[in-house]
């Protein structure tokens, strides 16, 4: 996974999207002819492309084509979204466009999962889409954006989506705090194989503190691509302002030596000048601060709260929440003694219906209960 002190980035800046997946490709220099290989985007729930949750379909399309020409002798494009799914993974994913985009190569991975060992105080294995082992390469397609328990999501976040479904919430249910669920996200990248490369869709993205799936949709107008899926996420970080070490799941990467997180080890190809006005979620919840002030974080930690005016009753947080903690009443209610904080009902929600309060607000919410 790692490819030494030296990792390269490349940031192609061009609203070209045949230019930029072929510029990827070549800045990967990996021979696909012949081989079989899992394009992996971000497929977290039935949001619109526009919307900036989900991996761009014309760029799936793009790199399908640009596979194909190469000479790959199968294409799959797959992902497990979250919560419970009822019903057909193609119908249900289908207002993303990329089962469309896909053209005839998107895969249903959710059935027959198969055990990977993970070294990890917190879980000894977890079930993984048998299609990891079955493909030759992945490409993983994870898109610029923040979230609100590991503050940036990218391409070590998007590879937590090798879990199926439900499976992913309950992964939950193994850690306290979002430190914690950040040191399982490293367990787990560490277990995967190596042949995994990275390619970032930042043409759109998302940031403040709703992201991954609620928060504000940014256009960006770039493509990243890496080996090296810790020094890429670094790059992601400089670009959204923020230094990586101060994102906790680097931190942990770099500390064990998974790639650079510092800008001087990478060689960067192109421009990460920040994103202009990006906002971040609260480094406070994310678990991104030491010392005295992390430890207000208890306090200013709050369960979603429901915007009832955008609500449908639906029922989805309800089933994709681990900790049991949603019962509809009819509109959702959160027992907050049973809620473990690990915002999957925000991520589910198709209304964007469920807020992750700021400190401030989740810690008026904790003394009045408004
Ligand atoms: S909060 Fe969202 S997921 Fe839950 S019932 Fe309402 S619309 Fe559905
Ligand atoms: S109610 Fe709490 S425990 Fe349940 S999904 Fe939402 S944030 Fe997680």
């Amino acid at each position: 996974m790692s490819e030494g002190p030296r990792a390269r980035v490349l940031v192609h800046s061009s609203a070209d999207l045949n230019a930029a997946t072929n510029a990827a490709f070549d800045f990967l220099e990996h021979d696909f002819s012949g081989q079989r290989v899992w394009v992996k985007p971000n497929l977290i729930g039935p949001f619109p492309p526009g919307r900036g949750a989900t991996t761009d379909p014309e760029l799936v399309r793009r790199m399908v084509g640009s596979l194909r020409a190469r000479g790959a002798a199968e294409v799959w494009v797959a992902d497990n979204p979250g919560g419970w799914l009822r019903g057909s993974v193609e119908t249900y994913l289908a207002p993303t466009g990329i089962v469309e985009a896909s053209d005839g190569c998107f895969r249903n991975i959710a059935e027959t999962p198969v055990t990977l060992p993970v070294r990890s105080r917190f879980i000894k294995e977890v079930r993984v889409s048998r299609i990891l082992h079955e493909a030759d390469v992945v490409i993983n397609v994870p898109v610029l954006k923040t979230h609100a328990l590991t503050l940036l999501s990218g391409a070590v976040k998007n590879l937590f989506g090798v879990i199926p479904g439900q499976l992913k919430a309950e992964m939950h249910t193994a850690v306290r705090n979002s430190t914690e669920f950040a040191e399982l996200l490293v367990d787990l990248f560490q277990a995967l194989p190596a042949n995994i490369l990275h390619v970032m869709d930042a043409q759109r993205g998302m940031d403040g503190q709703n992201g991954p799936t609620g928060g504000r949709t940014l256009a960006i107008g770039r493509l990243l691509a890496s080996r090296n899926a810790v020094a890429l996420d670094s790059v992601m970080a400089l670009l959204c302002g923020i230094e990586p070490a101060r994102v906790p799941f680097l931190r942990i990467a770099g500390e064990r030596g998974l790639g650079p997180v510092r800008r001087a080890d990478i060689d960067i190809t192109g421009d990460i000048t920040p994103v202009p006005g990006f906002r971040l979620p609260s480094p406070l919840l994310a678990g991104a601060l030491t010392g005295i002030i992390a430890r207000a974080y208890p306090l200013a930690r709050s369960e979603p709260l429901l915007a009832r005016e955008r609500c449908i009753r639906c029922g989805r947080c309800a089933n994709g929440c681990p900790a049991g903690a949603i019962v509809l009443d009819p509109w959702p209610r959160i027992d907050d003694r049973r809620c473990i904080n690990c915002y999957c009902c925000a991520e589910v929600c198709p209304r964007h219906a469920l807020v992750v309060p700021g400190p401030v607000r989740g810690f008026i919410h904790r003394l009045t209960g408004w």
